[in-house]
């Protein structure tokens, strides 16, 4: 979507701190991190938020847990927080769909 800025960042058109890629996903860290590690992962085609998930895209994100695990194996993350934020209310904020990954302090739950 030609003004959306995680497409433009996941075509290397704004620059961000990379993490990982492939042909499906790009991970990078968040600009704001809220933990001491924090970063985004993202397909690389549009998709909304987790509401635009449908059978014709659901691979994208099983791919994109995958990447997840993997990232956090390769990190030594042995206790991480993987969010989704859905709609205004929720925190959504960027509307391409995007994992949020954080680690390395203590979390409460409920989140505020
Ligand atoms: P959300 O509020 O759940 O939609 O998450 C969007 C996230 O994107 C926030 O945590 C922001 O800090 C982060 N963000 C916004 N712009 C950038 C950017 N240019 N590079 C990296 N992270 C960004």
């Amino acid at each position: 979507m030609s003004d959306c800025l995680f497409c433009k960042i996941a075509a290397g058109e704004i620059p961000s701190g990379k993490v990982y890629e492939d042909e499906v996903c790009y991970a990078f860290h968040d600009i704001a991190p809220q933990a001491p590690t924090h970063f985004l992962v993202i397909p690389k085609a549009h998709i909304g938020s987790v509401s635009e998930v449908s059978a014709d895209n659901s691979g994208i994100v099983a791919h994109i847990f995958e990447v997840i695990a993997k990232l956090a194996k390769e990190l030594n993350l042995d206790s991480y927080r993987v969010v989704s934020n859905i709609g205004e209310q929720a925190g959504q904020s960027v509307f391409h769909l995007h994992f949020h990954v954080l680690s390395g302090r203590d979390m409460t739950w409920p989140p505020g």
